[in-house]
């Protein structure tokens, strides 16, 4: 049975590696021309996900590259004095098993543990699904495929092409982001420095052997923002409007734009499906269910759902018609849950009040101080589902 999967992200390999451990023979398109290396940002794999890898035989190479990011420095816009925080702390309450690592280091190590056994083609894109199984992609002749998946991101092509309306599943969340990539000067070493204001976060991260620095810009809009997606030079400008006059830092930080080698700007916006799955063609990670982008989880939850969906194949023998509605009902839940959580920590990292940035600075400081019971509570009663993801269980997939 010939399955092709758009995207190798997150989702794709991860789906891809189940798929074939469950003897499906499989395909990955990807759009760019060689595996994203785009300066990335780092992101999140909590128990369920860390337990995934581990199952990959990939968990030692992904705690190798674990940014290593433990001790935070919060500055309160208009206050001088930073308050200092235990990150590790804070992590060690919302999970017990967690990894923050480069998305790009992650996919890579993804990538490595199929790359073996499934077919890669770098720079294509599928342009049409016709529902006997011929998939046309714009370079490549036609194929055909029993399944197609759509692993292809928040912005996925898979689901533009086969639910089209794509702004009908898009719910922004009323807040921004930014990322840029510039050299680690401040020598940061498994460090986060952040600049918290009303309606506006920028922080900056790094550690020696990643080499360079990272800085996430996170701020308020109540209406979408008028720009176009490919427009870098309006979405700088946007970002200057956004934070200006917060701090010294933030200002030498906002000089890099005009140097940084990688910068990644969009909405924070939730997929809100009815279903992810219509005929042969299914959705996972971020095109099917994203949380939000930076606030949630949604790394954690593209590897579970890319595990889910390849177990609940291999359980119904490669039909689609049985295995797809059990993967969205295994999945459901989880996703629910996800956009809670991240709705709930974009109030959190974005502030709206000057009692939410005092808050933010001192919750910090009060998690990091506690022992690991009292964190736990505490950043249970602060933050609505905090342990949703240490909650998440997975089946076994069949042998
Ligand atoms: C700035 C930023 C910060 C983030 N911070 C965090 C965090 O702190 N914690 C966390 O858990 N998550 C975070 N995330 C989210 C995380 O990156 C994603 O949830 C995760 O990567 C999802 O994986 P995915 O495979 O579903 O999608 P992606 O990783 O986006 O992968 C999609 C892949 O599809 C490819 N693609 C796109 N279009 C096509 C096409 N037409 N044809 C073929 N291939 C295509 C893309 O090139 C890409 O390789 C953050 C995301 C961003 C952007």
């Amino acid at each position: 049975m010939r399955i092709l999967v758009s995207g190798a992200g997150v989702a794709g390999p991860v789906l891809a590696y189940w798929l074939t451990r469950h003897g499906f023979s499989v395909t990955v398109v990807e759009r760019a021309p060689a595996l994203r290396r785009t300066g990335g940002h780092a992101v999140d794999l909590f128990r369920p996900a860390t337990d995934i890898s581990e199952k990959m035989g990939v968990l030692p190479r992904v705690e190798e590259r674990a940014t290593g990011t433990n001790r935070m420095t919060v500055y309160r816009e208009g206050s001088r004095r930073p308050v200092r925080a235990d990150l590790s702390k804070i992590f060690g309450a919302a999970s017990d098993r967690h990894v923050e690592i480069m998305r790009d280091d992650l996919s890579q190590i993804y990538y490595d543990a199929t790359r073996d056994d499934v077919e890669y083609v770098f720079d294509d894109s599928i342009t049409a699904i016709v529902p006997e199984g011929e998939v046309r992609f714009e370079n490549a002749a036609p194929r055909s495929f029993d399944l197609v998946v759509g692993a292809d991101g928040l912005h996925s092509n898979v689901r533009h092409l086969v639910f089209d309306e794509q702004s009908r599943h898009s719910t922004f969340i009323g807040a921004y982001l930014g990322v840029l990539t510039l050299p680690n000067v401040a020598d940061l070493d498994g460090e986060l420095l952040i600049h918290v204001g009303v309606g506006r976060t920028a922080g900056m991260y790094g550690a020696r052997h990643l080499g360079e620095a990272r800085v996430l810009f996170l701020f308020r809009s109540e209406r979408e923002l008028d720009y176009h997606y490919r427009d870098v030079p309006r979405q700088k400008e946007l970002l200057r409007g956004a934070f200006a006059g917060m701090h010294a830092h933030v200002d030498r930080w906002l000089d890099e734009l005009d140097r940084t080698p990688a910068f990644y700007f969009d909405s924070i916006t939730q997929v809100h499906m009815d279903t992810w799955s219509r005929g042969r063609v299914t959705l996972v990670g971020d095109a099917g269910y994203c949380p939000g982008p930076a606030v949630g989880g949604s790394t954690t939850l593209a590897v579970v759902g890319a595990y889910v969906l390849a177990g609940e194949l291999a359980r119904a023998g490669g039909d689609h018609v049985r295995a797809f509605p059990a993967y969205e009902r295994v999945m459901a839940p989880h996703v629910r849950g996800s956009r809670a959580v991240a709705s709930s920590a974009a109030k959190t990292l974005i502030p709206t009040s000057p009692l939410g940035v005092w808050g933010l600075a001192q919750g910090a400081r009060l998690i990091s101080a506690l022992p690991a019971g009292p964190s736990r509570a505490l950043l249970r009663l602060t933050t609505k589902s905090a342990r949703l993801y240490d909650s998440m269980t997975v089946d076994d997939c069949p042998p």
